[in-house]
């Protein structure tokens, strides 16, 4: 069909996030288009319920006209209308990411002028996803930067593989985002490792922050245990949040069976340390999902680490709806500097 865009979703990093990126842009540019390969570089490819739940979100918002949208589909048609702020419940049926789910439809109630009201359910707290935490402290405070009145309450931890999570989010906008720069971290005003425990030993957070206060050299002012007796399932996440002057970056970790609490605890330590380094201030995950909100301000800057895949595939992706222009240029070892401009 002429004017919808051609994606192929085996592209670069061949995951989700292409789907998620592309349904956001069509959403604030009024673009359809067409996707073949969905998720092919995953172990099992196609739409998953959190995917499905993404798109059939976009549709809701958008009264869009969509073709493929069933479950293990690998192409998928969507062409939307008018994008209409308002009170909306989204709910993945398993443990999927309900914060990808938000990622999706986010973008254009951050541009389309009103309140929207939303209620998540689905997984809160998922490997490879960005944890809730990461959300209302990391991302959500840069975005109310960019001039939209937004907060975001926990009801429920979701853990992978029961799911029942749930949040929710309003979003008040004036129909515009402010361009901001991120160039710097300033210094440190307050750090935090949080160990939840939901119908699980409390010793499993102990060992965490044990080991996270003994590798950093931290206080155990600095550490905290939150036994969580809510959930739908059990789950462990442990959590370090740099709260720096000009942003708060969040690291996570998930425990898992055969996985000891200690080495959930190192691996967020490595990339604490990595961070902290480099001297940066917006984190490898941050960039990737920065660059949608950046290009709907129409510019921005920011310092990063070295660029993710998934950074890389998505400013490919947002080239194909939008003419702009993303460039990277390294500037130390691990500093790295995207700029986005409109053409
Ligand atoms: P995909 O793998 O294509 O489904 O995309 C995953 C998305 O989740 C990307 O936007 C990542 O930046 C984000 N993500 C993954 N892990 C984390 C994490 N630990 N913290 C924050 N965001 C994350």
């Amino acid at each position: 069909m002429t004017g919808t865009i051609e994606i192929d979703g085996s592209y670069g990093e061949g995951g989700g996030q292409i789907l998620r990126t592309s349904l956001a842009m069509s959403l604030v540019t009024g673009k359809p288009f067409h996707i073949e390969n969905i998720r092919l570089g995953r172990k099992k490819p196609g739409l998953l319920q959190q995917h499905l739940t993404a798109v059939n979100a976009s549709a809701r918002i958008s009264q869009a006209e969509v073709e493929g949208n069933v479950l293990g589909s690998k192409k998928l048609y969507f062409a939307p209308k008018t994008v209409k702020p308002g009170r909306y419940h989204f709910s993945v049926k398993t443990a999927g990411s309900s914060t990808l789910v938000l990622q999706t439809v986010f973008p254009a109630l951050l541009i389309t002028h009103g309140k929207s009201e939303l209620l998540l359910e689905g997984g809160t707290h998922n490997p490879y996803a960005p944890p809730f935490d990461f959300l209302a402290r990391t991302y959500l405070p840069i975005i109310s930067r960019m001039g939209v009145k937004i907060s975001a309450t926990l009801k429920r931890h979701g853990f992978y593989p029961v799911g029942g999570g749930r949040f929710n989010i309003s979003i008040e906008s004036t129909g515009k985002l402010s361009k901001i720069n991120i160039l710097k971290r300033g210094e440190i005003k307050r750090q935090i490792a949080r160990a939840v425990v939901a119908k699980l030993p409390r010793s499993i957070g102990e060992r965490e922050i044990k080991r996270i206060g003994d590798k950093l050299m931290w206080d155990r002012r600095c550490l905290h245990i939150e036994e969580v007796t809510n959930s739908a399932g059990p789950g462990n996440v442990l959590t370090v949040e740099i709260e720096s002057e000009q942003i708060t970056e969040v690291f996570t970790g998930f425990g898992e069976r055969g996985v000891s609490a200690e080495r959930v605890a190192d691996k967020i330590v490595l990339e604490v340390k990595e961070y902290l380094s480099a001297g940066v201030p917006v984190g490898k995950y941050l960039a990737d999902q920065l660059l949608i909100p950046m290009v709907l301000a129409g510019g921005g800057t920011f310092q990063t680490l070295p660029l993710t895949r998934h950074t890389r595939t998505n400013i490919e992706i947002l080239k194909q709806f939008l003419n702009i222009n993303i460039t990277s240029s390294q500037l130390k070892n691990n500093v790295w500097q995207i700029e986005v401009r409109t053409k």
